[in-house]
């Protein structure tokens, strides 16, 4: 529990069911975040004994490493679109099948291919993490969940306290190596679609993701 809460999947992956631990092999372990902040939000936790208790940017320093782990959570994030897709998608396998039911024609060779979901994932670790085993977050866009429930839950996301994959390795100029000197946890709320400012009024905000949620999903 507490700050070690994720080395236990690290170390016994096959004792948990599929809808906490999606996957794993010799080197990663993916799984569903406990507290999700989205609504999917997954996490890739790599089990080298010499990287999971790095800091994630003394971690990527490592070239082959991140190669590795950028690999992985490219497969997580097909897996976390083809959920969303299933989720959300225009067309689902089940309306795909439908329309092919109704249909007197013999089904189309190639289907509507639909939104490009893997967009509305993004995929990147805390300046700050919170939890002890090195881990990355590929969560899905739209920071509407439950659990969502501090300003810090959403600047986490919403901010660059959030620091994408993509962009390591980092500069030593790079001010996110610095991210309590920026208070990037105690900005203003800024809504992540519209850019709308909220200042300090989280029911506010909250009531506004819903709003943008609702939107997003069926766009
Ligand atoms: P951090 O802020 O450290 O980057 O994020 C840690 C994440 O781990 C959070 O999103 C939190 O909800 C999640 N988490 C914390 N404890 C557990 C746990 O015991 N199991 C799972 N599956 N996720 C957890
Ligand atoms: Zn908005």
């Amino acid at each position: 529990g507490g700050r070690d809460g994720l080395g236990a999947y690290i170390t016994n992956p096959e004792s948990y069911p599929s809808d906490i631990v999606i996957s794993h092999n010799a080197d990663f372990v993916a799984i569903h975040d406990m507290f999700p902040k989205s609504s999917l939000h997954l996490l890739l936790l790599p089990r080298d004994q010499t990287k999971t208790h790095l800091h994630p940017f003394e971690a990527f320093e490592d070239p082959e490493f991140l190669a590795k782990v950028r690999f992985e959570a490219q497969k997580l994030r097909s897996f976390a679109a083809a959920e969303l897709r299933r989720k959300y998608g225009k067309y689902s396998m089940q309306e795909q099948e439908r329309q092919i039911a109704l249909s007197a024609d013999p089904p189309p060779d190639e289907l509507p291919v639909g939104r490009d979901w893997e967009k509305e994932l993004m995929c990147g670790i805390h300046a700050v993490p919170s939890m002890n085993h090195l881990h990355v977050h590929v969560i899905a866009v739209d920071r509407y969940s439950d659990r969502l429930k501090h300003r810090k839950h959403y600047n986490s996301f919403a901010t660059p306290f959030f620091v994408p994959l993509d962009d390591f390795p980092l500069a030593q100029s790079d001010p996110r190596r610095e991210p309590t000197r920026q208070n990037y946890l105690k900005a203003e709320f800024t809504c992540w679609r519209c850019g709308k400012k909220f200042g300090n009024r989280f029911v506010e905000l909250k009531s506004h993701l819903e709003q943008e949620f609702l939107e997003w999903r069926k766009l």
